[in-house]
């Protein structure tokens, strides 16, 4: 709505027009929408005020929804509430029942539908105009054509690019990067076609053969823009690709003027570019080389450093109870290994026991420890822990000297002193937890297996370092009944 239109919309209203009453009715219900969405995103940078965030943001979509079903276009209510009751049937038991190690591919999936949705409103539109035959005079439609033209862009391409980063992730496909010779110059040259044929619908709108070669080069193009990136940086990826989509969505807002669109698309649009570069630069990695370094393939390797020589001691369940149990300070750093055995119920519990022996319990969270931004805060917060015990990593990082026992859960790379001390380590660079500074150390894995990032950890030879192998959850499990017997 323009400037102009408030004025002339209020005129209409108050000569008693029923389309200017719905209109106003639509375009209050955008406004609360999009105040909704905005309060929603900033309440979402904090763990305490995270899940009202979320309940913020899906009242916000309540409101979009209700405003666009009163829009005088539509037609017929019929395929709207078949729509309704099958988007329900899958969205909900997603929602539910997905477990959070998986929400990374449960994301990717997400965003493929919104991104269909988009493309297709897109093609419809499209259709609409030039194979029905409602434009007479094509070059009236070429600002039109701008939106249109990114929106079918920039959406195909996040359909097929989220279902490869889905089936990455869900391993329905090989993790490692798939690369040949020459690559990044076929995908330059399908990405410059692309462009090309965007641009001569400016000049052509018409020209229905060029608009479809640039929807089926599109697709193409997300199929093989993430063939050549690891299973484990998808999650950058998708976050790029909610910021596409986030671009298609607010483009379909201008194609068909509808505010609301606009305005969420481009917060999704911002917001996923930008939680794109932290990722990246919390993995102390460039854009560049997350989408064309093929990382997180090799298995092993890449570090400079040997641990050759260097001897792992191992303790058992009941030391380790008693180090905890009388220790005055503790720190916890969680990583992807709690994610996988589920293990943050048990971690609450153990917390709680050592407080109640006197000892104090702070959690350590680095930006980017298990597989996707705050996963450790989400998975702990469903564990009740409290969100005043839990620090970032520029909070918390100065106190491991003081701590008496750092015990770490399941987590590699995010303390590797490697990425400080090592030049060669792909990870060189990265800032990490201090943990090696604690007074002892108490690491929860299952063997000396690698991380994400395919090294050695000298954090797990340090003489300070006593390992208690297993399962994070079994070993909490042993863990919390020892303590209990102390
Ligand atoms: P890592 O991937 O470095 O290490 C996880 C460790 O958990 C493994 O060494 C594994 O050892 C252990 N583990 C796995 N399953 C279990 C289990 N059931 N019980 C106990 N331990 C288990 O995790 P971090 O959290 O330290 O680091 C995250 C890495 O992921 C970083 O390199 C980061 O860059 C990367 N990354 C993070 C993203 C994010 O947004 N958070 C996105 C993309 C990548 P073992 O097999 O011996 O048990």
């Amino acid at each position: 709505m323009s400037a102009l239109g408030v004025p002339l919309l209020l005129a209409d209203v108050a000569a008693g027009g029923t389309a200017g009453v719905r209109e106003l009715f639509i375009q209050t219900a955008y406004i609360v929408a999009s105040i909704l969405f905005i309060l929603g995103l900033r309440s979402l940078t904090k763990p305490d005020e995270a899940r009202r965030g979320m309940q913020m943001a899906a009242l916000g979509m309540l409101f979009a929804i209700i405003g666009t079903l009163l829009h005088e276009g539509i037609v017929t209510y019929t395929w709207i509430i078949i729509g309704l009751v099958v988007g329900s049937a899958i969205g909900y038991p997603l929602g539910k029942f997905v477990p959070m190690t998986a929400m990374p591919q449960r994301i990717a999936f997400s965003h493929m539908f919104g991104a269909l949705a988009a493309t297709l409103v897109g093609v419809g539109e499209y259709w609409h105009m030039f194979l029905d035959g409602t434009v007479t005079d094509p070059s009236a439609v070429r600002g039109k054509m701008v939106a249109l033209g990114f929106e079918v862009l920039f959406g195909a391409l996040t359909v097929t690019g989220s279902f490869m980063a889905f089936g990455k992730l869900q391993e329905l496909i090989t993790g490692r990067p798939i690369t040949y010779k020459g690559q990044n110059a076929v995908n330059m040259a399908l990405f410059a076609g692309a462009i090309g044929c965007f641009l001569y619908l400016i000049y052509d709108p018409a020209n229905v053969t060029v608009f479809f070669v640039m929807t089926a080069l599109a697709f193409a193009i997300g199929i093989l823009m993430v063939l050549p990136i690891g299973g484990a940086d998808m999650p950058v990826v998708v976050s790029l690709l909610n910021s596409y989509a986030g671009l298609a969505a607010s483009a379909t807002g201008f194609a068909i003027g509808n505010n609301v669109l606009i305005i969420c698309g481009a917060l999704d649009g911002a917001s996923g570019f930008l939680l794109s570069v932290l990722m990246s630069k919390a993995m102390n990695r460039s854009f560049g080389n997350v989408l064309f370094g093929a990382f997180g393939a090799a298995p092993t390797g890449g570090s400079a450093k040997s641990v050759e020589g260097l001897t792992v001691k191992s303790i058992s369940a009941e030391d380790a109870a008693v180090q905890l149990a009388y220790a005055s300070k503790v720190i916890v750093v969680p990583g992807y290994g709690m994610a996988v055995s589920q293990a943050q119920h048990q971690v609450r519990e153990l917390a709680e026991l050592i407080e109640k022996k006197g000892g104090e319990v702070k959690y350590a969270i680095h930006p980017v420890a298990g597989r996707m931004p705050g996963h450790m805060n989400v998975l702990l917060a469903e564990a009740n822990v409290p969100y005043d015990r839990m620090y970032d990593m520029e909070e918390i990082n100065d106190q491991f000297p003081e701590a008496d026992v750092a015990v770490v859960i399941g987590a590699n790379d995010v303390v590797n002193p490697a990425a400080k001390t090592d030049p060669g380590s792909p990870i060189y660079g990265m800032p990490i937890l201090n943990v090696n500074q604690a007074k002892s150390v108490i690491v929860l894995k299952r063997s000396m297996n690698a991380g994400f990032a395919g090294i050695e950890n000298e954090l797990f030879y340090d003489e300070r370092t006593n390992m208690l192998f297993g399962d994070a959850k079994a070993s909490l499990g042993k863990l919390v009944s020892e303590v209990k017997t102390l």
